[in-house]
């Protein structure tokens, strides 16, 4: 049978190592593969929304929610007061790779805008 997990989806259940940094009972937070600042986390709902144009009212809740566990993140990391950026992207022109949402966050250097 085809295997139709997400990247995230198999962080998620432990079947590929991640730097997980935070986790709660609607979200997990792990380092990206691929940095592109000193910090660079992302932050993805456990249950899967492909992402935000697929969201509909009953994900408001979750949606919520990963935008107040980023702050919460920030904070434990240490990088709430000197800054960061959050950024999803979202459908091909955004540079969406993983169609699992996911919030990137980055800190840790004075990031440009607008970005390219
Ligand atoms: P997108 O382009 O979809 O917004 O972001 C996908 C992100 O996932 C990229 O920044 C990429 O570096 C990251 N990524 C892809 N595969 C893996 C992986 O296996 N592990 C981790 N930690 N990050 C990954």
């Amino acid at each position: 049978m085809a295997d139709d997990k997400t990247i995230f989806e198999k962080i998620r259940d432990g079947e590929i190592p991640a730097e997980i940094v935070h986790e709660d009972e609607h979200c997990l937070c792990f380092r990206d593969i691929s940095p592109q600042a000193p910090t660079h986390l992302l932050l993805v709902p456990k249950r899967r929304v492909a992402r935000l144009t697929a969201a509909g009212q009953a994900d408001g809740e979750l949606l919520g929610h990963l935008m107040l566990a980023s702050a919460t993140v920030a904070r434990e990391q240490g990088f709430a007061e000197s800054g960061y950026r959050v950024v999803i992207n979202n459908g091909p022109d955004g540079g969406e790779e993983v169609p699992h949402l996911h919030l990137h966050l980055l800190a840790g250097r004075r990031l440009e805008w607008p970005p390219g």
